[in-house]
């Protein structure tokens, strides 16, 4: 079976083939485009390119409903905006007149690294990955566990600070706006506004003690959520990914602080870093599809 993966992102498509040996092929960088259907068309036109596969699986961002095939809105509650169901599974498997299949891109970086990275060693962990938010997924006996809607796993909404920052969901506090890599920029630009990524807090924050404390700050906020959801889901591990894990100074000091206050008995837990980057995505899609297609 040859799987057609993308990694539908806001700025790039991903794409590729799988075949059955698990080797990856015609990998192509695609431009995307803001507006989801313009996004859509675009994915059917590289698949179009394609000539030779059997099924699509793509990764993406936003709440997916896959068994509904359906994309739910990321929408702004205070900006007045209802939440809105996009079927573009539906849109996608009758442009292509073969299945396809759609999940949300966090969901599919777990998937990858259950079956081929960092996880591959436990059946039952959490995957968070930080960056513009904070995404999560729950994998469980080497299967998401995915909710009556199929988005379960949405950790960056946990409300970690009651009354707190805005959220883009329209609530207030969420984890997200404390431990994402958007946030540690924010909390460093205030008072060192030509910082422009995380890489250069962390290279700065060596002559710099205030952005030293920024990022102190930070990695209390981010092992603040992962002790929660430590005596939520006692998992046997918990895979960090983003781009700013690749700092390895900061997986040494969250693991120093949630050792430091996790109760003893939740204790057994390894905490590691992703490791399969930004190919995660297009792992994770052709795992599930694989998984979905016996399902059926
Ligand atoms: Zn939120």
């Amino acid at each position: 079976m040859r799987i057609l993966v993308m990694d539908v992102g806001g700025t790039a498509i991903k794409s590729a083939i799988i075949d059955d040996t698990g080797k990856l092929s015609d990998v192509r960088t695609t431009s995307s485009d803001k507006n989801v259907e313009v996004r859509m068309e675009k994915v059917i036109h590289i698949a179009g390119e394609y000539s030779d596969f059997d099924v699509l699986s793509a990764s993406m961002r936003g709440q997916i409903d896959d068994k509904a095939k359906t994309m739910l809105f990321r929408y702004n509650k205070a900006a007045g905006e209802d939440a809105q169901a996009y079927p573009a599974g539906e849109i996608l498997g009758k442009a292509l007149g073969r299945p396809a299949f759609i999940l949300n891109d966090a969901n599919a970086a777990a998937l990858g690294e259950a079956h081929l990275g960092a996880g591959r060693a436990h059946k039952d962990f959490l995957c968070l990955t930080y960056g513009t938010g904070v995404g999560g997924a729950i994998i469980q006996n080497g299967r998401l566990l995915t909710g009556t809607r199929g988005i379960a796993g949405e950790m960056g909404h946990m409300v970690t600070h009651k009354g707190g920052r805005l959220c883009g969901c329209g609530h207030r506090g969420c984890y997200e706006q404390y431990a994402s890599t958007t946030a540690l920029l924010d909390s460093a630009r205030k008072f060192r506004p030509e910082l422009e990524n995380a890489k250069e807090i962390f290279n700065e924050a060596e002559n710099d003690l205030r952005l030293r404390r920024v990022i102190t700050a930070w990695e209390d906020e981010i092992t603040e959520g992962l002790l929660t959801l430590t005596y939520i889901f006692n998992p046997c591990a918990i895979i960090l990914g983003g781009g700013v894990m690749q700092e390895e100074v900061l997986l040494a000091d969250i693991k120093k602080r949630f050792f430091k206050r996790v109760i003893p008995t939740f204790s057994d837990v390894d905490i590691l870093a992703a490791e399969l980057g930004n190919k995660a995505g297009i792992m994770g899609a052709a795992i599930y599809a694989k998984q979905r297609l016996n399902e059926i």
